[in-house]
């Protein structure tokens, strides 16, 4: 009920009136009763109505009073009007009595005999009205057998008493009033003994036994009657209707105070009543026995009937009670049953189970504990549980706690650290259900699970698939997350740089010092470029020898400025294992921009890398447009030739080379065509600088290099003495910058089985002064037998220093040079110049006979040029040597 009843003033004030009224009464009546008429006798008959209308008023008041619930508040308005007419009932009984010179003994007028009828019947009305409050058939029926033995009981006493006294002295009442008084008596009676077995769910408890008080006080009273005889100016109404006014209002009072019924009904205890009543009628039989009094047949047959009656009702009870029993074991053994199930449950599982207060002290705690904190559960009861949880995690806890402890019922799931006994944080999963509101538990239950191991592997997997192993770099995936992040957060004008590194002969290292160094030299250098950028930027490992850096707000010249330091720290030598390596990178950079596209992005960062990587020498290359043509281009040309290299539509043409002046075969150079399926045979000029440009030239090169052995092996299995002397194979700078060309060249003279002294490696002179893996390759290549020569020779940046260092065994005079008639210093010098360094020279591009006998006269021994020979096919090679005289050997 929303309303507050309204305890203030009138609580106190009308019971405290009425007290009072009724106080006077009874102090009034024993001295009347003692010293006999004292005062004007109307005194004594004016108290009964202003006690009723003031009972009346009280009823009304809590009858009317919002804080009261409907049923409550309509009892107490009917009985408020009741009480109303009783005391006007009252009030004809006091103006019969005046006709009647103030005697108390006076005959009781009709009128009032009549509204006293009518006001018993309103006062009974709603008191039978007030629901049983019995829930179960068996307490109905013993309810009404209650009802049968007290009014039973009532009724033959007051035969005895009451209405005999009342018949004897029939001259006092009209026969009809009497008639009257004993039914509304026996009503009232009948209304009393529902209201004393009645547990109502309708009044409140103590208001119901206070009226039942106030209604008991009639019979008690009335039963004195025969006290009373000869003293005709009292009547046991004067201290009955005061008395009764008085409890009333009382019950009243409470009804209001305590509002809404919210107790359930109690189990009613009155019982004892109907074993009273029945005694005190086997008493009274006995005592008329013994007396010898008339009137002993109905107080027999009422004495058989009630105890018959109180037998029936207890038999009833018995069974009901044994039926109850049997229900009540069921009901235990299913609890006990429960009980044990719910705590095996919470025992035996894994999970840790407490009960905390807001406080975080455990009331309960279950014994996984032990396993989980290694505590037992009594080291954790009333203890603060948050004394455990890890400081940094304190709040995170408190909050979560906060929101659960706002709404009864709610659950919420979060992960901690709690302390375990080893003095190690273990990381739990909880979850919290607020049972603060349930009596039976009254506290927040929590289910822990130890999830350290859980959420480690978690961070480890998402650690290693987000980080490179070696370096503790982030990863590919990584970096592209940070790039699409940093695009996303980044303002339109705001800059954003991704550079790609790639380190240049990186394979060298590890091919020739091992993987060990190799990755010890990675490390150095992700932690060289580490310490060259800021924090905020991201350095990634691709994979291999490739690295990306992510600068966020940083473009342009600062960008260049990071970089430049980056390439000085590389260069700096480092010291693993004993070998001082220095690095050198290419570098290919992109300026975006907020919003720019990220995949975007790290493709031309991409094509400004392999820009960069294509010029060589540590190359820096910032993306230009246009970039992606020339990548679009190297991608075209590669797939061209790899495919060309599988459908096998390379073939090798020879060129001989020849003895001056006999103009004998000495040897051949091999040189590439391709058979193009549409644009016919192509010459090297055509191929070779794109195969250069994609790499493709190494495998290309491994093919020649193998066809050509293959080759050279099968002429001298087929003529043997007459065999050319050397097979010379061009070889380019990318090819012998791979470490294991040399065991290439060894595979390929094992598997034709060609003698290396018989193989010529063509090397131009950039090609010989190109870095330190060259240079080893060459004279292993030399320590094998295998000749070489250097090719183009007086065209590129010649030193005598390269001569001196290289193994070289020939050099090819570039057909630039090839001597004009009249005098010639170059090819003279450089015929000079070989024999100085002993080693054999060979003129190139020779195309007319003036040519050649000027090379003669110079002293060269040995040329090459369509003067002598153009390029052609194994089996011309063949022709000219077997069978000189054919036309094609015309041509020498
Ligand atoms: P190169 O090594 O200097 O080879 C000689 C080139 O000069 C050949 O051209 C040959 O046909 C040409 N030649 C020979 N005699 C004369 C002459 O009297 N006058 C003129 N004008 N030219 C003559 P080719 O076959 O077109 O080869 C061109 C270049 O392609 C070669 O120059 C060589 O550097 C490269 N090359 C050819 N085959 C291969 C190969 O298998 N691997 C590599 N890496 N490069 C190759
Ligand atoms: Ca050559
Ligand atoms: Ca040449």
């Amino acid at each position: 009920m929303a309303h507050a009843p309204r305890t203030t003033m009138w609580d106190r004030r009308l019971p405290m009136i009425s007290g009072s009224l009724s106080a006077v009464a009874i102090a009034w009546f024993v001295l009347v009763f003692v010293y006999g008429p004292v005062g004007p006798a109307l005194f004594g008959w004016l108290l009964s109505p202003v006690c009723l209308a003031v009972a009346a008023a009280a009823g009304w008041r809590t009858g009317t009073d919002p804080g009261v619930p409907e049923p409550a508040r309509r009892f107490w308005r009917q009985l408020a009007i009741a009480l109303g007419v009783l005391g006007a009932s009252v009030v004809s009984q006091v103006v019969d009595a005046v006709n009647a010179d103030l005697s108390m003994t006076t005959r009781v007028g009709l009128v009032t005999s009549v509204l006293h009828a009518v006001a018993t019947a309103m006062v009974v009305w709603p008191m039978l009205r007030l629901p049983w409050g019995a829930p179960t058939r068996g307490q109905l029926i013993a309810s009404g057998l209650d009802v049968a033995i007290l009014v039973s009981g009532a009724a033959i006493f007051f035969w005895h008493f009451a209405a005999q006294l009342m018949f004897d002295a029939a001259h006092r009442t009209t026969v009809g009033a009497a008639v009257i008084l004993t039914v509304s008596g026996l009503v009232a009676l009948i209304a009393i003994a529902k209201m004393a077995v009645t547990a109502s769910a309708t009044l409140d408890a103590r208001s119901l036994r206070m009226l039942r008080a106030a209604f008991l006080v009639g019979p008690v009273a009335a039963a004195l009657t025969p006290l009373l005889a000869g003293k005709t100016y009292l009547d046991t109404s004067l201290v009955i209707m005061p008395i009764g006014s008085f409890l009333t209002v009382l019950a009243a009072a409470r009804q209001a105070a305590a509002g809404a019924v919210s107790r359930p009904p109690a189990r009613r205890r009155y019982s004892m009543l109907a074993y009273a009543v029945a005694a005190a009628t086997n008493a009274l039989l006995i005592v008329v026995l013994i007396q010898g009094r008339d009137g002993v047949l109905p107080i027999a047959v009422a004495a058989v009937v009630l105890t018959a009656l109180v037998i029936t009702r207890q038999l009833a009870a018995m069974r009901e009670n044994e039926q109850l029993l049997d229900r009540l074991d069921a009901t235990i053994i299913e609890l006990a049953l429960k009980e044990q199930r719910f705590r095996l449950l919470v025992q035996n599982t894994s999970d840790v189970i407490t009960i905390s207060r807001i406080d975080g002290t455990a009331s309960y705690c279950s014994p996984a504990v032990e396993r989980v904190l290694g505590s037992t559960p009594e080291d954790v009861l009333g203890t603060s549980f948050f004394d455990r949880v890890h400081p940094e995690d304190l709040d995170h806890i408190q909050q979560q706690l906060a929101t659960i402890t706002a709404e009864d019922g709610a659950t919420i799931t979060y992960q901690i650290r709690v302390a375990h006994a080893d003095g190690t944080y273990r990381m739990l999963e909880i979850t919290s259900a607020n049972l603060l509101h349930e009596p039976s538990v009254h506290g927040i239950v929590s289910n822990s699970r130890d999830v350290t191991e859980t959420v480690e592997a978690h961070e480890r997997l998402s650690y290693e698939a987000s980080h490179d192993v070696l370096t503790g770099l982030a990863n590919r995936a990584l970096f592209g997350d940070r790039v699409d992040a940093a695009v996303r957060r980044a303002r339109a004008e705001q800059p954003i740089s991704i550079v790609l590194v790639d380190l240049d002969d990186f394979k060298t290292v590890n091919d020739t010092l091992g993987h060990a160094v190799g990755d010890d030299l990675l490390v150095a250098v992700s932690e060289r470029m580490l310490a060259a950028v800021r924090p905020t930027d991201t350095v990634a490992r691709l994979g291999g020898d490739e690295f990306a850096i992510l600068f966020e707000g940083l473009g342009g010249g600062d960008v260049d400025r990071v970089l430049e330091r980056i390439a000085d720290t590389l260069a700096m030598p480092v010291d693993i294992d004993g070998h001082l390596l220095t690095v050198r990178a290419s570098f290919g950079v992109v300026d975006g921009r907020g919003g720019d596209d990220p995949g975007n992005m790290l493709r031309q960062a991409d094509i400004a890398m392999y820009e960069a990587k294509e010029r060589g020498e540590g190359g820096y290359q910032r993306y230009r447009p246009g970039s992606e043509a020339r990548g679009a281009e190297r991608h075209r040309i590669t797939e061209a030739l790899s495919a060309a290299l599988e459908r096998q539509e390379f073939l090798l043409h020879y060129q001989p080379v020849v003895s001056l002046p006999d103009g004998r075969l000495t040897g051949v150079e091999a040189l590439v065509r391709w058979m193009h399926p549409k644009r016919g045979l192509l010459s090297p000029a055509d191929f070779i600088p794109g195969a250069e440009m994609t790499g493709m030239i190494v495998p290309l090169g491994t093919w020649v290099l193998r066809e050509a052995c293959r080759q050279a092996a099968a002429w001298v299995t087929e003529l043997g003495p007459e065999a050319p002397g050397t097979m010379a194979v061009n070889v380019s700078a990318r090819q012998l910058q791979n470490t294991d060309f040399a065991d290439e060249v060894a595979a390929a003279l094992r598997d034709s089985g060609l003698e290396p002294r018989r193989l010529t490696i063509e090397i131009t002179e950039s090609t010989a002064i190109g870095g330190g893996t060259t240079h080893e390759t060459l004279r292993a290549l030399h320590a094998m037998g295998v000749r070489l020569s250097l090719d183009d020779f007086g065209t590129g940046a010649s030193t005598l220093s390269l001569l001196a260092n290289c193994p070289v065994d020939q050099i090819k005079l570039d057909r630039s040079f090839a001597p004009v008639p009249g005098p010639d210093a170059i090819a003279g010098a450089v015929l000079q110049l070989a024999r100085a360094m002993g080693v054999e020279a060979v003129a190139e591009g020779v195309e007319t006979s003036a040519q050649a006998e000027k090379l003669v006269d110079l002293g060269y021994v040995r040329a090459q040029g369509f003067h002598f020979a153009r390029p052609m096919t194994a089996e011309l090679i063949t022709v000219g040597i077997t069978e000189p005289a054919s036309p094609l050997a015309a041509q020498r």
